[in-house]
Parts: structure tokens; C-alpha cells; sequence
């Protein structure tokens, strides 16, 4: 049995893996053209064809409504500001109350700050990761307006029973897609089951423009609403009389023409990287679910999945080792795994400390709050237990990498499963130590 690289053995795997990199002579030609063009941007914050942006801008709205098989589509300036408008767009405010998952990247939630009302978390479920459904209807006061499901990790929460009670109780759904680009849930891209979907084209999402956010819906009034928000919609809204001006305080989210263009080329690429992607994760899924103790991602039945992250499930106890000694020992063998993911998002300072605007506590004592959030330890179990014991994590199901590549990570698995009665014995004095964190 070889020495494991944590005690100075030779590693698994000596080279790095190599990176994720999507761009090639289409992306450089589409921005050259940008460039000879001389026109960069073309947005005008003011009532004129160029409300609505550039030829770039307009090209990659009219391809991504058509692939996604929705209406309309808005480009933002990133995910995280198309949140901000899709919460605006539904005319949520201060006094509401916006049901979100409470294990994803904080900008699912801080969108709902954004507009001055309350983020309530729900639990996630413990094996897709998602918005628990038997937990929503109870969180459900008469203060909510909306939901924010997040398909983390590239798979789709539960959208049929999230969708059914969002009906019965007359909630908008937002759908937070940054994950998940291209995954389906009973054969329809996720992002146009619900009311708004939203969609990152951030550098290390599935595809990028560097930075970028596609917002999607089926509904004109409300893409006239998130266009508004996207750009200065006070100078606007005077000449658009049947809108309802709430929270047309509009912002500048606007995508540049060379993002757009590079979107347009990312696009046409889609479906091949995320087929590259599922076929690594097949193949790694099929061969670590001998590993007692571990387990590989759920594929819940009508859904697909695009690997955005491959989650694993670790027991400890089935294991016999701490999840961070795992880690470290995986790490040391070569292979770049992480743990945790995200913290749940209450624990965060700003929702313990309730600072957000200004030091009065503003929003939570806001006179038209009549509610009581609950950000207290505890509230979400399901997604603590997740971050502090159970959640390792790789971005390593993705191309350029092949199943040779797979073959390290599970001889790396296979390795560290032969030691572990001696890692055992080492277990107290590894400290604890992350990978590259995602956001
Ligand atoms: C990346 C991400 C965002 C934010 O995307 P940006 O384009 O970087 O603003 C929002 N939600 C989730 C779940 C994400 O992973």
C-alpha cells in the first residue's frame, strides 16, 4: 500500500488540472467585429430605440428567448443585478416578505434587501440541495410575496409541488439559474417554469461574457418592468402610461456589446459543454457510489443535471474520519476537493447583526414590517449540517478534462478509503482548511 501524500508519500496525481477555458477564434472574431464597429455599447437611459441597447445586445436577447423557448429575455450587467431587477419587477417592497433558500450564494437573498423587504429562509432538501417543498407552505405568512428557488449546483429543485403551492397561495417564483444553465425539469429549461428566471454568465459559470446576467419571462409587463429597472426607467416611465411605476427607479445593469457578442458565441456552445459535463459526472457517479459513506449526486427522476459543481455526500460516521481529513488527505493526493459550500446565509453577519441600510436596522424595523424573521442558528438544519459535516464539492466535471482524469479522483478516493484506520489516528491534528471557494 503506497504512502499517502499526507504523510509525504507520492501523490496521486502530480499535475494540476488543467483549466476551464471555453473561449476560442469565435469569441475573438465576435469581438474584433465589436471593436471595428467602434460601437461598444449603445443604451440610452431616455425614451429612443436605444432604450433597449445595441445590435449585440438585442441579438443575444432575441437567441437566448429562442433557445430557453421564452418570450422575452433582458440582459443584465450580471446575475446578481438581474435579481435585484426581478424582485423590483414584481413590485416587491419594503413590508413584504420574500421566501429564498438559505444554501446559495448570497445574492438570491440580498436581491430582496435590495428592495427593502425580508428574506425568510426555508430549508433545503438533503439530497438535491434545493428548496425544501414540505417546508415552504408553513413559512408562508401574510407578508410573503414571492419565492426565490435556487437550482444549486446545476440541479433543479422541486418545481412541480414549489410551483403548485406558489399557484394556491399567489406567489410570484423566481427562479435563480445561475447554477444551472441549461438544465431541464421535465423536458422545460429551467428559468421559464416560474414567473422570472435569471440566469449568470459570470467567469466561472457554465458559459460566460466574462460578467453577465440573462433574466427570462414569459410575461410582457414584466419584461417592460425589468428593461425599466435595467436602465434609468424614471426618465422613461412618463411615456409608457399604463405601467405601474412602482419601483421603475431604474439603475444602469446594461451588458456591453462585446459581452453580448461573446454571449452570443457562448451560447452556440452550450449544449456541447454541458454534455461534456454530464457524461464526466456519469461516469464518476457510477464508479464512487461504491465507497460506503459516500455518496454522489441525486439526478431526481424527469430532472437533468448540469454539473455546474459535483456535490458529494460524506458520513462521517459510515467513514470513520472527519469530513475536513478527508478533504485534506484528497487534497494532498492532487485532487482539488472542497467542503462546506456556502454557510447558510442567516448566519452571515448582516442578518445576525441586522445591518444592512444604515445603522437603525433598517429594513427589519421598518414600520410597515409587521412580521418576525427568525435568522436564529438551528433554523435551517438540513443546510447547516450540510455546510459544517456533510457537503464536499470539485468543479472537475467539465472539459478539458476526460475520464483519465475521473480515473485520478477515484484512484486518489481508493487510496485514501485503504488508509483509514491509520488516518484515523491522525485525525485531531489536521486543521481545518478550505479549497477555492465558488460564488
Ligand atoms: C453566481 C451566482 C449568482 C450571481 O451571479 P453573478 O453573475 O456573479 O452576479 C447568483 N446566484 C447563484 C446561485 C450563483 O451561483
Amino acid at each position: 500500500m503506497s504512502k499517502l501524500a499526507l504523510l509525504g508519500g507520492r501523490p496521486v496525481r502530480r499535475k494540476p488540472f488543467p483549466p476551464y477555458r471555453t473561449l476560442d477564434q469565435r469569441e475573438r472574431q465576435a469581438v474584433l467585429r465589436v471593436l471595428k464597429s467602434g460601437v461598444l455599447s449603445k443604451f440610452l437611459g431616455v425614451f429612443h430605440p436605444d432604450f433597449h441597447g445595441g445590435e449585440q445586445v438585442q441579438q443575444f436577447e432575441q437567441e437566448w428567448a429562442k433557445r430557453f423557448q421564452v418570450p422575452y429575455a433582458v440582459t443584465t450587467n450580471s446575475a446578481t443585478t438581474g435579481l435585484y431587477a426581478a424582485i423590483g419587477a414584481l413590485g416587491i417592497g419594503p413590508g413584504d416578505e420574500v421566501i429564498v433558500s438559505p444554501y446559495t450564494m448570497s445574492a438570491s437573498a440580498s436581491c430582496v434587501l435590495a428592495y427593502n423587504a425580508i428574506p425568510v429562509f426555508v430549508d433545503v432538501q438533503p439530497d438535491t440541495f434545493c428548496l425544501d417543498p414540505d417546508k415552504l407552505e408553513s413559512a408562508i405568512t401574510p407578508h410573503t410575496r414571492a419565492v426565490v428557488v435556487v437550482h444549486l449546483f446545476g440541479h433543479p429543485a422541486s418545481m412541480e409541488a414549489i410551483l403548485r403551492i406558489c399557484r394556491r397561495r399567489h406567489l410570484a417564483l423566481i427562479e435563480d439559474c445561475a447554477q444551472a444553465v441549461g438544465a431541464t425539469y421535465c423536458s422545460q429549461p429551467v428559468g421559464t417554469l416560474g414567473d422570472i428566471g435569471v440566469f449568470s454568465l459570470n467567469y466561472h459559470k457554465i458559459i460566460h461574457a466574462g460578467e453577465g446576467g440573462v433574466i427570462v419571462t414569459r410575461s410582457e409587463e414584466l419584461a417592460t418592468r425589468l428593461r425599466l429597472i435595467r436602465n434609468h426607467g424614471e426618465a422613461v416611465v412618463e411615456h409608457l402610461p399604463t405601467i405601474n411605476i412602482v419601483n421603475t427607479l431604474g439603475w444602469n445593469f446594461r451588458l456591453t456589446e462585446m459581452q453580448a457578442a461573446i454571449g452570443l458565441a457562448q451560447l452556440g456552445k452550450l449544449p456541447g459543454l454541458i454534455e461534456a459535463r454530464v457524461k464526466l459526472a456519469d461516469y464518476l457517479s457510477g464508479r464512487l457510489k461504491a465507497f460506503e459513506g459516500l455518496h454522489p449526486p441525486k439526478v431526481s427522476p424527469g430532472c437533468s443535471h448540469v454539473f455546474y459543481v459535483y456535490p458529494l455526500r460524506y458520513e462521517e460516521e459510515t467513514v470513520g474520519m472527519s469530513r475536513n481529513l478527508f478533504v485534506q488527505a484528497m487534497q494532498a493526493e492532487g485532487i482539488p476537493l472542497s467542503q462546506g459550500y456556502q454557510k447558510p446565509l442567516y448566519l452571515l453577519p448582516l442578518y445576525q447583526q441586522k445591518v444592512v441600510y444604515g445603522a437603525q436596522g433598517c429594513p427589519f424595523t421598518c414600520g410597515l414590517y409587521k412580521g418576525q424573521v427568525d435568522y436564529r442558528k438551528g433554523l435551517c438544519q438540513t443546510a447547516e449540517r450540510l455546510y459544517e459535516r456533510e457537503l464536499i464539492y470539485h468543479a472537475l466535471c467539465r472539459p478539458p478534462l476526460r475520464f483519465a482524469d475521473m480515473d485520478d479522483i477515484l484512484r486518489a478516493v481508493e487510496k485514501v478509503y485503504d488508509h483509514r484506520q491509520e488516518l484515523r489516528q491522525l485525525q485531531s491534528s489536521i486543521p481545518a482548511q478550505d479549497g477555492a471557494p465558488l460564488a
